[in-house]
C-alpha cells in the first residue's frame, strides 16, 4: 500500500542528486555560472510552483496557487537548475571532501523537490486529461535528466573518492551511511565501470524497457481479450452487486442483456468465490492463470528469457554471480539466501495448512455437490467461502456500525500520543493552505515540551481524478543538516463522503489500511536524520513500521475507548472482537501458499543460468520439487507476473512482504510479552528509538536487534497466522 508513493519524498531529491549534464557545458567559467543562476533564481521567484515555501509552520506549500499552466516551465526550470548545481559540485577544483560533495549534493535540488511536490498532488489527488498530456510530455524530459547525473563521470569520481578516503579514515557515523548510501546508488547503476562497459550497459536497459513495456501489453491484451459473457441463467450464487456490475461491462462491450467476467483479478476472485457454475469456474480460472501463455502473438515466455539472460549480463558487467545477490545487497535481507531460507522455513507449513483446507471443503463438497467432484483449483475459492460461513462468519455490517473515521481519527492520534508522545491540534481554520476543501490540517507537537514537529495533511475521501486504495507521502522530510527542515506528512484515502451530518462508517479491512497509512506517517513524523538520504525506504523493511501499527486497532484502550457504535456509544463486544480476530487465520494455507510459490519463483529464476532456459519448462519442475499442492495455483503465475517482469521495482523483492510480515508479528511480540502490553513505555521508547527515528541512518538488521535483543523469529508469524511453530525454533 502506498510503497511507491512513500518513499517519494527522498526519492524525488535522489533523482535530483544523480543528474549531471554533458561533458560540452564543463568548460564553463564559474562566474558565467553564477550569473546564470542569479538570472533563473530570478525567473523562478515568479513562478508559484518554485517560489520557497512561505507562512507558519517552516513554510508550506502554496496549495492554494497551482495551476497547470506553471507546471511544464517549473519543472524544466527546476531540473535545469539541479543540473547547474550538480556541474557545480563535479566541476569543484578542489579535491572532492564530505562537505564540497556529499553534503553540497544532499543540499542540491530544493527548487525540484518543491516542483515534484505539486506534481505528485496533480498525480495522485486532482488529476486531470490536461494533466496527463503534461505528464507525458514530461516523463521522458525527466528520464533524460535522471541518466544525466547517474551517468556523470566526473562527479562519481569525487563521489568515489570521497567514499574511499572514508573507508580508510571513517567519518562521524550518519555521514559515514550518507556516503555508502550515496556511493553504493551510483555503483549500483553502473557508475564505476568502464566505458565500453558503460555503453553496454546503457544498451541492456534500454532493451529491457522496451522488453518491459512488451510484458504489460501482452497482459493488457490478454486481459481484454478474454471476457466470458453469461446467460442470466447463468448467474446462481453470485452476489447482486457482481451481477451489476457484470452487466454494465458486458453493455460496454456492446452485448447488452448479458454479462461479462472480465479477465481481472477482482471479477475473477469473486466470480470463483461466488458462482455456483463449475464448468463456467473453470473457464474463467483458466482464462486468468493462462494470461501471456497461449503459445500466440501476446505469449510472454520469450520475453522472460531475454529479460532474464539481460539482467544477469548487466549484473555480470559488474562483478555479480547473478541479479539477485546484486539486488538484495542493500536490502535488509542482505542475500538471496537468506530470503530463501525464511521462504523454505515456512513453505512446510503453508502447504500442510492447505492441505487441511482442501480436506475441509471436500467434505462439504461431498455432502452439497449433486455429482461426485474432487476439489481443483477452480473449486479452491467456492468451497473455502462456505467454510468461511460456517466457521467464521462475521456480518461485516454490524462490524461497521463500531468504526466511524472520526472516531477512528482520534484513535490514531492517541495512539501516536501513547508510543510516540505526539499530540494532534487542528490547524487554525485558513491558515494552511491546502488543494481541495476536504483535506483537514493537524499541527503535530511534543505532548511535553510542545515542541513543533510537523504538519500532518488528511485527505479522506475519494473524488473524481483521485487515484484508488489509499496511500501516505511527504511534502517535506525531517533534515538538519542545513537548517532545521520540520516535517509536512500526508495520508490519504478513497472513503466514501457521506451526506452532511451522516457518519463515515468503514470496514475492518479499511480502518486497519487507515492505521498502516498512518504509521508510515508516523515513520517520517518520528525522523531524527540529519541528512536527506537518510530519510531513503528499504524495499524489505519500509512496510515493517506500517504494518507494525495495524496492531493498535484491536488493542483494549483503542476498542473500548473508540470502537463505539456511531448510535449508541456502546464498544464493540468482545464477542465481535474475538470473531474477527479468529477470522484472520481463516484459509491462510491458500493465501500463503499462493504468495510463496510466487515469491520462490522469482527468486529461483534470478539465481538461476538463464542460457536455455525455458521459463514454462523451469516454472513446471520448480513447482514439481517445491511439492506445490495440485489445488493452488501460483498468485501470479511467470508469464503474466507483472511485478517482476513489467519492470525491476519487485524483482527479486516479492518476497519483501513476507519479511515485513516477519518482523511485524515478532516486534508486536515484543509488546504482548512487556508487562505494559501494547502501551509499554519502555518497548515504545525502543520502538521510536531504532525502529523509526533513525529511518535509514542504521542499518535495519541492526536497528532491529537492538529493539528486540536478537533476530527477528519466524515463530510469532507462524503463531499469527495458525500454522505449528517449527521446532526446535528457528531463526530469520
Ligand atoms: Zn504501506
Amino acid at each position: 500500500m502506498g510503497n511507491q508513493i512513500i518513499i517519494a519524498g527522498k526519492k524525488t531529491s535522489l533523482l535530483a542528486l544523480l543528474a549531471l549534464a554533458s561533458c560540452t557545458t564543463v568548460q564553463k567559467q564559474e562566474n558565467t555560472q553564477q550569473t546564470q543562476a542569479a538570472v533563473e533564481q530570478k525567473q523562478a521567484e515568479t513562478n508559484p510552483l518554485l517560489t520557497k515555501w512561505t507562512g507558519p509552520y517552516g513554510g508550506v506549500p502554496a496549495f492554494d496557487k497551482m495551476n497547470l499552466a506553471d507546471l511544464k516551465p517549473a519543472m524544466e526550470k527546476a531540473m535545469a537548475m539541479n543540473l547547474a548545481e550538480i556541474e557545480a559540485i563535479a566541476n569543484n577544483p578542489n579535491p572532492a571532501t564530505f562537505e564540497n560533495t556529499i553534503a553540497a549534493m544532499e543540499a542540491a535540488g530544493k527548487e525540484l523537490n518543491r516542483v515534484f511536490t505539486y506534481y505528485g498532488i496533480w498525480s495522485s489527488n486532482v488529476s486531470t486529461p490536461e494533466f496527463r498530456e503534461v505528464q507525458a510530455e514530461l516523463a521522458p524530459k525527466i528520464s533524460e535528466f535522471n541518466s544525466k547525473i547517474s551517468q556523470n563521470e566526473k562527479l562519481f569520481q569525487r563521489i568515489k573518492a570521497v567514499y574511499e578516503n572514508a573507508q580508510k579514515n571513517p567519518l562521524p557515523e550518519d555521514q559515514q551511511r550518507v556516503v555508502q548510501l550515496v556511493y553504493k546508488g551510483f555503483a549500483m547503476e553502473g557508475a564505476d565501470l568502464s566505458p565500453e562497459k558503460k555503453q553496454r550497459y546503457a544498451e541492456i536497459n534500454k532493451e529491457l524497457s522496451s522488453l518491459y513495456t512488451d510484458f504489460s501489453n501482452n497482459i493488457l491484451a490478454d486481459e481484454e481479450g478474454y471476457v466470458v459473457y453469461l446467460t442470466k441463467d447463468q448467474l446462481g450464487g453470485l452476489p447482486e452487486s457482481f451481477v451489476k456490475a457484470a452487466a454494465k461491462a458486458a453493455a460496454d462491450r456492446g452485448q447488452e442483456g448479458k454479462y461479462a467476467v472480465t479477465n481481472t483479478r477482482s471479477s475473477m476472485d469473486q466470480f470463483l468465490t461466488y458462482s455456483d457454475e463449475r464448468e463456467l469456474r473453470e473457464k474463467v480460472w483458466k482464462n486468468y492463470y493462462s494470461r501471456a501463455d497461449n503459445a500466440d502473438e501476446n505469449d510472454n515466455n520469450e520475453n522472460i528469457q531475454k529479460i532474464l539472460k539481460l539482467r544477469n549480463e548487466r549484473v555480470k558487467l559488474m562483478g555479480y554471480d547473478n541479479y539477485a545477490e546484486w539486488r538484495l545487497q542493500d536490502r535488509m535481507a542482505k542475500t538471496p539466501e537468506a530470503a530463501m531460507d525464511l521462504m523454505q522455513a515456512v513453505w512446510p507449513a503453508a502447504v500442510a495448512r492447505a492441505k487441511e483446507e482442501v480436506a475441509d471443503m471436500q467434505k462439504i463438497a461431498n455432502k452439497t455437490s449433486k455429482s461426485k467432484i474432487t476439489i481443483a483449483p477452480w473449486d479452491y475459492r467456492y468451497y473455502a467461502e462456505k467454510v468461511r460461513q460456517q466457521k467464521y462468519d462475521l456480518n461485516s455490517d454490524e462490524v461497521k456500525q463500531y468504526l466511524e473515521l472520526g472516531n477512528l481519527t482520534d484513535a490514531i492520534f492517541f495512539t501516536a500520543g501513547e508510543l510516540f508522545n505526539f499530540k494532534f491540534t487542528p490547524v487554525p481554520e485558513g491558515s494552511v493552505p491546502v488543494f481541495h476543501e476536504d483535506v483537514k490540517v493537524w499541527e503535530v507537537t511534543d505532548k511535553t515540551t510542545g515542541e513543533h514537529i510537523g504538519l500532518w495533511y488528511l485527505d479522506p475521501f475519494a473524488r473524481q481524478g483521485k487515484r484508488s486504495g489509499a496511500w501516505a507521502t511527504t511534502y517535506r522530510a525531517h533534515t538538519t543538516f542545513d537548517g532545521k527542515n520540520t516535517v509536512l506528512s500526508s495520508n490519504n484515502s478513497n472513503f466514501v463522503k457521506p451526506a452532511p451530518g451522516e457518519p463515515v462508517l468503514v470496514s475492518w479491512d479499511d480502518a486497519e489500511t487507515f492505521f498502516h497509512e498512518f504509521g508510515h506517517a508516523l515513520h517520517f513524523l518520528a525522523s531524527n536524520v540529519k541528512y536527506p538520504t537518510l530519510n531513503s525506504g528499504v524495499r524489505d523493511y519500509t512496510e515493517f513500521q506500517s504494518q507494525l501499527l495495524e496492531r493498535w486497532l484491536s488493542t483494549d484502550k483503542v476498542i473500548n475507548n473508540y470502537l463505539k457504535h456511531y448510535k449508541t456509544g456502546e464498544p464493540m463486544p468482545k464477542e465481535l472482537v474475538a470473531k474477527i480476530k479468529k477470522a484472520s487465520t481463516f484459509n491462510q494455507g491458500f493465501a500463503t501458499t499462493e504468495f510463496l510459490a510466487s515469491a520462490l519463483m522469482d527468486m529461483y529464476f534470478h539465481m538461476a543460468d538463464p542460457e536455455n532456459l525455458d521459463p514454462d519448462k523451469f516454472e513446471r519442475e520448480t513447482l514439481q520439487k517445491l511439492g506445490m499442492p495440485k489445488e493452488i495455483v501460483m498468485r501470479h503465475r511467470s508469464p503474466h507476473f507483472g511485478h517482476v517482469f513489467s519492470g525491476e521495482g519487485y524483482a527479486t523483492g516479492y518476497y519483501g512482504y513476507l519479511w515485513a510480515d516477519v518482523l511485524t508479528s515478532d516486534a508486536a511480540e515484543a509488546f504482548a510479552e512487556a508487562p505494559g502490553g501494547f502501551y509499554d513505555a519502555e518497548v515504545a521508547a525502543r520502538l521510536v528509538k531504532y525502529l523509526f527515528a533513525p529511518r535509514n541512518s542504521m542499518d535495519p538488521a541492526d536497528a532491529y536487534r537492538k529493539f528486540r535483543g536478537r533476530d527477528a523469529k519466524i515463530d510469532a508469524l507462524m503463531r499469527d497466522r495458525g500454522f505449528p511453530v517449527p521446532e526446535p525454533q528457528s531463526k530469520k
